[in-house]
């Protein structure tokens, strides 16, 4: 789409970006520019924050005491380096000392791990510094291919790539949607990787952690479980521990599942590699780290450590539910013949149903949210339309619901995707059912959500009575 006003070679929309322009240039003052911007929080807020059934799989709503810290004053502080008076550039960072080993050792609780690491602002700064610290250019790792689930950070085009590395693909058996072990145990032998990444954006199984250390151990080579989706789920007991199954070091995302401030976590129990770690993130990959992220992270830990089992229970229970109710309206559901996910995720094929880039967009328009995503039977290079669309429960699973919400939800996506609804006539309705989930629950305010009556097998949805507060 051109634009009259668009400066060609722009990596963004550059229509959007003229927008922009045109937006400023009609503000006569800096304070109306500013005031531009904090409108268009507020437009997000309430169509995003109040209106839409939010289905992205890696979002999470914070909790409210975490939302608050992420604007502390201890935000502006200066704190670089490791913890302690010596360590640390600056002086007066003995509070900072405080909230920094508070959360590390929230950390280490939340993820039975004997060691852990708070400062990565991003869960890639983690890949990258578990790829700075493990492994040297032109070493060989092995990780899975964008299709079966992989991601960026693990392949050439991310910071394994950056990093030198050559990348071998994990074989992956595209219908039972697990690891091919027999085939693995062939090919690593030949290709002997330092690492083995278990990287997976699109996840719904258990991988083989056990199995595939007993493989790579035998030339020194180690497990590395990038669970960046699975982190509140391993939090809290609902997925396989891969610290505890052999993996050397465990990154994550800490606004995922775990369902705090986004940014990274990284977790280990070897102490011969806490030194390569720990200067992998300082002095390379972070000096400034965001402390009032640091201290909503550790507040996060603290809700994982009280409420995780239970949460994260819950937001299985539902992905199930919702891949169970979605299957019935003869929507294709990945997973099926293995109850449809063992995660937050259900995973749809949409290619007979107008694409993934189509079914989102649609969607979108009606206030539900997902996102295309490539599928087994995709290509990489069907990156922009591929034939899948992921969903995630997190956000409407702290919002209160459960499985007869999972119901109506399938029942609005199915009037969209299989019924052909208008989908602009059907916002104002996802909005109504919606409207009464606004408090949020697994937090110290809210611990458990009201009961529920129990939905009727199959049945129709039915409304909630009383569910907002
Ligand atoms: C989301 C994701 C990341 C990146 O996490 P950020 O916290 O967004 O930087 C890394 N690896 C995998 C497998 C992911 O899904």
């Amino acid at each position: 789409m051109d634009h009259p006003n668009a400066i060609p070679h722009e990596i963004h929309d550059p229509a959007i970006l003229a927008r922009a322009r045109e937006v400023l240039d009609a503000c006569a003052t800096p304070a109306q520019m500013a005031q531009a911007v904090v409108d268009a929080v507020e437009r997000n807020a309430s169509w995003r924050g109040r209106q839409c059934v939010n289905l992205l799989a890696p979002e999470a709503p914070t909790s409210p005491t975490v939302r608050a810290l992420l604007a502390a004053e201890v935000g502006t502080r200066a704190a670089e380096g490791h913890i302690g008076p010596v360590n640390r550039w600056f002086a007066g960072t003995r509070h900072i000392d405080e909230i920094e080993s508070l959360c590390v050792e929230l950390l280490k609780t939340s993820l039975r791990a004997r060691y852990a690491e708070h400062r990565l602002v991003a869960s890639m700064i983690g890949n990258m510094a578990v790829y700075t610290a493990l492994a040297q250019p032109g070493d060989v790792i092995m990780s899975a291919a964008q299709p079966v689930g992989g991601h960026s950070s693990n392949r050439v085009d991310g910071p394994a790539g950056v990093r030198g590395l050559a990348v071998v693909d994990i074989p992956f058996d595209p219908v039972e949607l697990e690891v091919d072990l027999d085939a693995f145990r062939r090919l690593a032998p030949l290709v002997r990787p330092r690492l083995v990444t278990l990287g997976f954006s699109m996840t719904l199984f258990p991988y083989p952690v056990r199995e595939m250390r007993a493989v790579v151990e035998e030339w020194g080579g180690r497990v590395f479980f990038d669970g960046a989706h699975q982190l509140g789920l391993i939090a809290g007991g609902q997925f396989q521990d891969p610290l505890a199954e052999g993996a050397a070091v465990l990154t994550g995302s800490a606004g995922k599942t775990f369902s705090g401030p986004q940014s990274g976590i990284m977790a280990w129990n070897d102490p011969a590699l806490t030194e390569a770690l720990g200067q992998a993130v300082f002095p390379v990959l972070a000096a400034t780290h965001q402390v009032n992220r640091v201290a909503a992270l550790a507040v996060s830990a603290a809700e994982m450590i009280a409420f995780g089992r239970d949460y994260m229970a819950a937001i299985v229970a539902n992905a199930q539910a919702l891949g169970a109710a979605l299957h019935r309206r003869g929507i294709p559901v990945l997973g099926a013949s293995k109850g449809y996910t063992r995660t937050h995720q259900v995973i749809l094929d949409v290619r007979a149903l107008g694409g993934g880039l189509d079914a989102a967009t649609r969607l979108a328009r009606a206030n539900i949210i997902t996102n295309k995503n490539l599928i087994p039977a995709d290509r990489p290079e069907d990156w922009d339309r591929p034939g899948g669309l992921r969903l995630g429960t997190i956000e409407v699973t702290r919002l209160g619901m459960g499985p007869a919400e999972m119901d109506a939800i399938a029942d609005f996506i199915a009037r969209v995707l299989v019924e052909g609804a208008d989908p602009d006539g059907l916002g104002g309705a996802v909005t109504d059912f919606r409207t009464p989930f606004q408090t949020l629950y697994y937090t110290f305010d809210h611990p458990t959500p009201p009961e529920r009556p129990v939905p009727v097998p199959g049945g129709a949805a039915h409304a909630r009575t009383a569910s907002a507060g």
